[in-house]
């Protein structure tokens, strides 16, 4: 924990940093400590861009109790935020499920969860927010401040239209633990129906679900309870997503219900007799995904270990909730997941982003996938994801931006708000000192 004081001290000393880096009239990068959770295919183009270590904006600053609002650094991840907030049984409306995801990163890149139904996204959370723009100012913004342009244009922005260094979050209340009752249905219609239902139940405080098939879908209604008849184990016992597949009752600490996908990066982890030993042996530091995705990084480089044959599935798309039969019947009929599952969350967000243009009170059903499937043969590369896309974009929805996406320049602006995007580009980064969206998200420049 650090004081406001020492934060100022250290921003000082950043955009110091920053006017120096601005007179070798070079392109700007973030550089962090944390593992990123960007899965846009192929390597970024070499670039001779100057670095900026944002690394030391990882503390927590203040908690108001009463008004249920915490303030961080931007680089704060949300493990340390949970377990700080825990001691005051509070937690973020909307918290990611990888411990290793950071607040900045969250809100810039359309945070999702199983509160989105009653919240929005991370971004919708957001009270107050310092900017440090690609032009070396940093800005205070407030959804009604004279910088609330910016701030409603942070969600889906990936850091183009400046970084994230302090932030004011809202947070409310939670009990130890979280009960989970599965059902099981058999057919997709009853399936979303029953979705639709709980978003209104006052008996349900998070929803999610799991969908192996057309006639094997789980809806996952969840509440925090103080006591429990017993507790599972997500980190030596069983990996979460198959649970609903064995109970109808899940119980699990806040913490682990909150990360519940975390220990085995969703469903990643391999199941081979050595990894089986190492997830009941490994100390709990190692069972993340913060540590899986560097090991597999390590072995891709020192094992040249490819991804041939393989198209990595690591998306989420939303569409209006009318469409939702139709995009989950359309993802069952047309991609193979293998034994992996889809995973669904209701959204309904409160604050219309500029550049995530979904309708405000308006409720959408985003479906994820994440995992390598095998390539189908005689089809392009990337054929699943261009498919998804392209039934997505029809049905009036949007995709999230942290995975690969192929669409052109026009679709995109089309899609993404382009022309108010552009205008706040060249009001905030006049130089064109951090890279464009679509540069970064689509051609990776
Ligand atoms: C496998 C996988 C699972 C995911 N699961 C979830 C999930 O369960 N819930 C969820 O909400 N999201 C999930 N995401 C999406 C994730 O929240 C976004 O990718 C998010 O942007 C990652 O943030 P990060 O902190 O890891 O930052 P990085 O991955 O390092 O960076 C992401 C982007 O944000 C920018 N950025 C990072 N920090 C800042 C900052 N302080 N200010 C401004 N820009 C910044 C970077 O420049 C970059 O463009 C998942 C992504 C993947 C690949």
């Amino acid at each position: 924990m650090i004081s406001l004081n020492k934060y100022e001290e250290k921003k000082k000393r950043l955009i110091a940093e920053f006017a120096e880096v601005k007179r070798l009239n070079k392109k700007v990068l973030l550089k962090k400590k944390t593992v990123s959770n960007l899965f846009r295919y192929g390597d970024r183009n070499k670039t001779d861009a100057a670095t900026i270590s944002l690394s030391k904006f990882n503390n927590i600053i203040n908690i108001d109790v009463k008004g249920k609002i915490l303030e961080v650094e931007g680089l704060v991840t949300y493990e340390k935020i949970v377990d700080y907030c825990l001691n005051y049984n509070l937690v973020p409306l909307v918290t990611p499920e990888l411990k290793n995801i950071t607040i900045g990163g969250a809100t810039v890149g359309i945070g999702i969860e199983s509160t989105c139904y009653k919240y929005g996204f991370v971004h919708d959370g957001l009270v107050e927010v310092d900017v440090l723009t690609p032009n070396g100012d940093v800005l205070t913004c407030t959804r009604i401040n004279k910088n609330k342009d910016l701030f409603n244009a942070l969600g889906n922005s990936y850091g183009t239209l400046g970084y994230v260094l302090r932030a004011k979050i809202k947070l409310y209340d939670v009990k130890p633990y979280v009960h989970i009752k599965n059902i099981k249905f058999d057919n997709v219609k009853s399936f979303i129906d029953s979705m639709y239902k709980a978003t209104t139940d006052p008996d349900v405080e998070f929803i999610e679900a799991l969908i192996f098939s057309k006639n094997e879908l789980y809806l996952m209604l969840s509440k925090c309870v103080d006591k429990t008849p017993y507790l599972d184990d997500v980190y030596r016992g069983e990996i979460f997503y198959k649970l609903p597949r064995k109970k109808r009752d899940i119980y699990l600490t806040i913490k682990d219900y909150i990360f519940r996908y975390d220990p085995d990066w969703f469903w990643n982890f391999p199941e081979r007799p050595f990894y089986k030993l190492f997830r009941k042996i490994a100390p709990k530091g190692m069972r993340n995904s913060g540590f899986y995705t560097r090991y597999i990084n390590w072995k891709k480089k020192f094992f040249n270990e490819k991804d041939e044959g393989k198209e990595r599935l690591i998306q989420d798309w939303e569409v209006p909730w009318d469409k939702a039969i139709e995009l989950t019947n359309f993802a069952l009929n047309n991609v193979n997941l293998g034994k992996n599952p889809w995973l669904a969350v209701p959204i309904k967000v409160v604050s219309s982003a500029t550049i995530y243009p979904l309708k405000k009170n308006q409720l959408y059903y985003n479906l994820g996938c994440y995992c390598y499937v095998d390539k189908v043969k005689g089809k392009e590369d990337y054929y699943y994801t261009k498919i998804m896309d392209k039934k997505c974009f029809a049905l009036k929805g949007l995709k999230m931006l942290y995975s690969s996406t192929f669409i052109s320049k026009k679709e995109f602006d089309n899609l993404y708000n382009g022309k108010k995007y552009t205008k706040l580009k060249k009001k905030y980064d006049p130089d064109s000192r951090f890279r464009y969206l679509y540069e970064k998200v689509v051609q990776r420049r």
